[in-house]
């Protein structure tokens, strides 16, 4: 058996020609442009290249992107000045600190200092807090993007059995929270988990969100089982280069399951479409205009 490949990037452009379409009737209907401001501290290669990118998609989807760009020596007050200036500017909608910060820069309190209506990356408290209880609230964009392929490949996904390895604050714990939300009965698994192997094989859903590369090994998906793959690894690959792999084995688990994500290719740019997706939803918000649906 050979699973069936979800294709992450054709989905996420179909996401991104929907959030382009809405732009284009805020600016005509309302005469409002979405606007995303991104803050990156320091000289991190790999979130220089995620803040690239997400530049490009917001203009990209007609709408408005601002850069911030400070020094790894920036004191936790100059970013947290940065953010209070964007809370209070009316043209940016949505606000995404790119992570990990300098580690004299309080992660928490720089992102608990954003408004939580401009809380893109849905990471504020009073955003896990709303989202746990059911009300509307920013949620992270990685475990959205995760639900909307899983949603579309297959279908509702009431009853299922869903084991989610890892519990970050940002991937892990709100990926379980919308799978219950879809009525999913959920597993979370960590790193002090008892075997493991056993837990993922009774997993209809299994999200590996670790970042150990190729750690979920063939044997332990349930056959026919569909796997997220939310890991990004790299690791030396052949003739001197690196490579990105993902947390699941990837040439092992496409014999067993039944769908899988690929690394590259799979969450990672359904992640950059839904954070454009939520900048729409925070523009809409701010402005007491119904909000578009994605999924
Ligand atoms: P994280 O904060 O480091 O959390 C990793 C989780 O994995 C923790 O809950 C940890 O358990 C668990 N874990 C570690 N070793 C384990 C083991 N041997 N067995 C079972 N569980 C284990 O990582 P994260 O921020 O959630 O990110 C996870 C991966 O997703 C990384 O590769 C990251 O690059 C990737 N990612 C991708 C995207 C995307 O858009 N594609 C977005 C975000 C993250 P404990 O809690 O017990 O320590």
């Amino acid at each position: 058996m050979s699973a069936e490949i979800i294709d992450g990037r054709a989905f996420a452009l179909k996401v991104r020609s929907r959030v382009t379409a809405q732009v284009t009737t805020l600016k005509k209907q309302h005469g409002l442009t979405p606007g995303l401001a991104v803050v990156l501290v320091g000289d991190d290669p790999a979130s220089h290249v995620y803040v690239r990118n997400k530049n490009i998609a917001t203009v990209e989807a007609g709408m408005k992107s601002e850069e911030i760009r400070l020094p790894d020596t920036a004191s936790q007050e100059e970013v947290l000045e940065i953010v209070a200036r964007l809370n209070a500017d009316e043209s940016i909608h949505g606000i995404l600190v790119q992570l990990p910060l300098p580690k004299q820069v309080d992660e928490k309190a720089v992102l608990d200092a954003i408004d939580p209506i401009k809380d893109v990356d849905g990471f504020h408290v009073i955003n896990t807090g709303r989202q746990a209880v059911g009300l509307p609230a920013m949620v992270p964009c990685t475990p959205v993007g995760c639900i909307m392929m899983l949603k579309d490949k297959l279908g509702d996904l009431s009853g299922l059995n869903a084991v989610v390895v890892g519990r970050s604050n940002i991937v892990g714990k709100p990926m379980a929270s919308l799978l219950l939300g879809e009525n999913c009965t959920v597993t979370i698994a960590h790193s002090r988990t008892r075997d493991l192997p056993e837990v993922c094989r009774n997993a209809d859903i299994l999200v590996a969100a670790v970042g150990r590369p190729n750690m979920v090994r063939g044997d332990w998906i349930k056959p026919g089982a569909t796997v997220i793959d939310v890991g990004v690894n790299r690791i030396d690959g052949d003739n001197g280069k690196t490579k990105l792999v993902g947390d699941v084995c990837f040439d092992e688990a496409k014999e067993i399951a039944g769908a899988i994500t690929p690394v590259p290719g799979g969450v990672g740019p359904m992640t950059i479409a839904c954070l454009l997706a939520n900048t729409v939803k925070a523009a809409c918000r701010a402005s007491e205009i119904e909000e578009p649906a994605y999924s």
